[in-house]
C-alpha cells in the first residue's frame, strides 16, 4: 500500500479562501476590519519569520495586522502592560504572544493576562477548560489544524482508536480533547509509555506530537491508518553543512503501511497560520455579538 498524501498546503488555502470571504461579510456587517496583534519579544530569527509570515497572511485574508516588538531587555511588567493595552483596544478581536518569551519572562502568567475572549491561540486556562467541559473555546491552532484535516479524510471520526503521541499544552492535549468530543477512543501516550510501537498499532489515528525526529515506524502502524505528523525537526541534510525539516514521522516506513499521512514539510505546518486567521474571525464574530458562519 502507498498511503495518499494530505496536501497541508492546498487545505491551508482553501481555509484561508474561506475565512477572506468571511471577513468581508464581517466588515460589511460590523463596518471594520477583525484585528490580529502580535506580540515579538526579542530577536529570535524563527519567530521573526512566523511573526512577518502570520503578519503577511493577516492582510491577505483582508483583516488588520497590528505588530508589536518589545527589546530582549523588556521585562515581565512592560510586556503585560502592552497585553492589557491589546485587551482593551477595540479594533484587536485576537492577541497573540509569540513563544519562546525570553528566560526571565513567565509565559504563564503573560497568557493569563490576555483577555481569553482574544486569546486566539487558545492557551489561556479559561479556554482549556472550556474546550475541557465541551464549551465553546477558542482552540489551539495547530490541533485543530490537525482536527480539521482529519475529519476532511476520514469524515465522521466516531468510534475510531485514535492515539495522541505527547501531552503538551499547545499540542497532544487539546489534541486528545477535539477526539474525545468527536467521540473517538483516544489514547495519551508519552516519554513515560511502556511499549510505545504496541499502543500505536491499536490505532486507526495517530497523531505524533513529540519533537524527536523519525521516531514511528512503518512497522508500529496499522494497516490503513491516518497519520498526522506534527513534528517539525532539524536534522543534518546530505549536502555538507544544510540542515532539513523532518517529522516525527519515519516518512518512507510509514508511507508504505499508512492509510494517509502528512507530510513534513508541507502537512501540518501551513495549516497552523490559516486556523489563526479563522479563530481571530471567530472572536470577531463574539466580541461584535455575531454568529459566526457555519462554515468556519
Ligand atoms: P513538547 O516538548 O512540549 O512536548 C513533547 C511531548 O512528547 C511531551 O509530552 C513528552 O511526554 C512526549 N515525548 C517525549 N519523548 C517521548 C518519547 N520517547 N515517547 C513518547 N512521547 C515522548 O512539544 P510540543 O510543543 O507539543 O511540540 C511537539 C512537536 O511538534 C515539536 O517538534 C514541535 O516543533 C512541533 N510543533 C509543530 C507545530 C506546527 O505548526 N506544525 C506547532 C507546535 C509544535
Amino acid at each position: 500500500m502507498t498511503a495518499e498524501i494530505i496536501d497541508g498546503r492546498a487545505f491551508a488555502d482553501r481555509l484561508r479562501a474561506t475565512v477572506a470571504e468571511a471577513v468581508q461579510a464581517f466588515v460589511a456587517a460590523a463596518g471594520r476590519k477583525p484585528g490580529l496583534a502580535v506580540v515579538l519579544v526579542g530577536q529570535d530569527p524563527a519567530s521573526e519569520v512566523y511573526v512577518r509570515s502570520k503578519g503577511k497572511a493577516t492582510i491577505a485574508a483582508g483583516m488588520e495586522s497590528f505588530e508589536h516588538r518589545l527589546p530582549d531587555t523588556a521585562g515581565q511588567d512592560e510586556l503585560i502592560a502592552l497585553v492589557e493595552q491589546l485587551n482593551a483596544d477595540d479594533r484587536v478581536d485576537g492577541i497573540l504572544v509569540q513563544l519562546p518569551l525570553p528566560k526571565d519572562i513567565d509565559g504563564k502568567v503573560v497568557i493569563a493576562a490576555i483577555d481569553p475572549a482574544k486569546d486566539v491561540d487558545g492557551f489561556h486556562v479559561a479556554n482549556a477548560g472550556k474546550l475541557a467541559v465541551g464549551e465553546e473555546a477558542l482552540v489551539p491552532c495547530t490541533p485543530l489544524g490537525c482536527l480539521l484535516m482529519l475529519k476532511e479524510r476520514i469524515g465522521d471520526l466516531s468510534g475510531q482508536d485514535a492515539v495522541v503521541i505527547g501531552r503538551s499544552n499547545i499540542v497532544g492535549k487539546p489534541m486528545a480533547q477535539l477526539l474525545l468530543q468527536e467521540n473517538c477512543t483516544v489514547t495519551v501516550a508519552h516519554s513515560r509509555t511502556r511499549d510505545l510501537p504496541a499502543v500505536v498499532r491499536r490505532a486507526d489515528i495517530v497523531v505524533a506530537a513529540v519533537g524527536r525526529p523519525h521516531m514511528v515506524k512503518g512497522d508500529w502502524l496499522k494497516p490503513g491508518a491516518t497519520v498526522i505528523d506534527v513534528g517539525i525537526n532539524r536534522v543534518p541534510a546530505e549536502e555538507e553543512g544544510k540542515t532539513r525539516l523532518v517529522g516525527d514521522v519515519d516518512f518512507e516506513s510509514a508511507k508504505a503501511t499508512a492509510g494517509a499521512i502528512t507530510p513534513v514539510p508541507g502537512g501540518v505546518g501551513p495549516m497552523t497560520i490559516a486556523v489563526l486567521l479563522r479563530n481571530t474571525l471567530v472572536a470577531a464574530h463574539a466580541r461584535a455579538g455575531f454568529v459566526a458562519p457555519a462554515q468556519l
